[in-house]
């Protein structure tokens, strides 16, 4: 596992005056990346009652004019604490929410924003991704977060985008990329110019077991490429910000291609699947967190991929 310093970051904890349930936790931590550049770091878990779904980095960019949102959280009230957040810093309209893919730890607060003011931005597949995910995600957050999921519900995006997207805060330049089927099939990265800080979502996982919800082979294809770029910081879906860049990449990867060469060599011996999720994988067991919640789903979407390549 690599270590990293926050180091001189402001830390700053806001009062959340926006929840009611008396259980809540009344604040949500933020701290500055770079100068107007603000992240909220969730938990490296699965969405739990004791961690209220807030399990996705989350954050926001403010610009001379407005400001963006970068993915929402997990549920409403996440979604409101960090708007309550973003109100201690700027009292400038939220111009943007952007969100970086479908899963519901980085969209169900979206609800928290929904105004005249503001416009909802995702990859071109994400409605379709949205329509045919809504319900069976709204259960599964009813049934593991229970009262804590009240309000959240999904909110399409108004923008899409197919290639690139330049969006203009006020003399702060965000580029958004669409990119091919990886993490899963639509995710965004986004890149403040000002800052040069790349906004990852969940293309790349820092110490947390990534997980396969597109294609193997385009992620690692679009790993090669986000590799080559050269941002001053980083902010992954899951885990600490600033990594080791490229190398938190190489360590991915590596997991990926360790993916592709277990399953390759277990289809080229006859091997079922159900025979194939018991062993592909397994060297890499003690690099990643959650590895064992998430390795047998990896190994099935990487066998089913593979298998239609011959
Ligand atoms: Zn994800």
């Amino acid at each position: 596992m690599f270590r990293w310093a926050i180091g001189a970051l402001a830390l700053i904890t806001v009062a959340s005056r926006s929840v009611a349930a008396t259980d809540a936790p009344k604040n949500l931590s933020i701290h500055a990346v770079a100068a107007s550049v603000y992240v909220h770091l969730g938990a490296q878990a699965d969405a739990s009652l004791e961690n209220r779904g807030d399990i996705a980095n989350i954050g926001f960019i403010v610009g001379k004019r407005c400001i963006a949102v970068i993915d929402s959280g997990g549920t409403l009230q996440i979604g409101q604490q960090l708007s309550a957040a973003i109100r201690s810093v700027s009292q400038l309209p939220i111009c943007y929410v952007i969100n970086t893919h479908v899963h519901p730890d980085h969209v169900f607060g979206n609800a928290a924003f929904v105004g005249p003011d503001t416009e909802f931005v995702g990859h071109s597949h994400l409605p379709a991704a949205f329509a045919a995910r809504r319900e069976n995600y709204l259960n599964a957050l009813t049934r593991v977060l229970g009262d804590t999921a009240v309000g959240s519900v999904v909110v399409p995006p108004t923008i899409l985008i197919t290639d690139t997207l330049e969006l203009d805060l006020g003399e702060r330049k965000l580029t958004l990329t669409a990119w091919r089927t990886s993490h899963t099939d639509g995710d965004l990265t986004i890149f403040d110019a000002a800052s040069q800080t790349l906004w990852t979502g969940d293309l790349l996982f820092i110490e947390r077991t990534p997980v396969i919800d597109g294609s193997v082979r385009g992620w690692l294809t679009t790993l090669d490429e986000l590799s080559k770029q050269r941002p001053a910081h980083v902010v992954p879906g899951h885990g600490p910000v600033d990594p080791p860049w490229p190398q938190a990449i190489d360590a991915e990867a590596h997991y990926l291609n360790i993916l592709i060469s277990d399953v390759t060599s277990a289809q080229r011996n006859g091997r079922t699947l159900s025979q194939t999720v018991e062993t592909a994988g397994l060297s890499e067991r003690n690099q990643w967190l959650l590895f064992d919640n998430y390795n047998r789903r990896n190994v099935t979407a990487c066998y089913t991929e593979l298998e239609w390549e011959d």
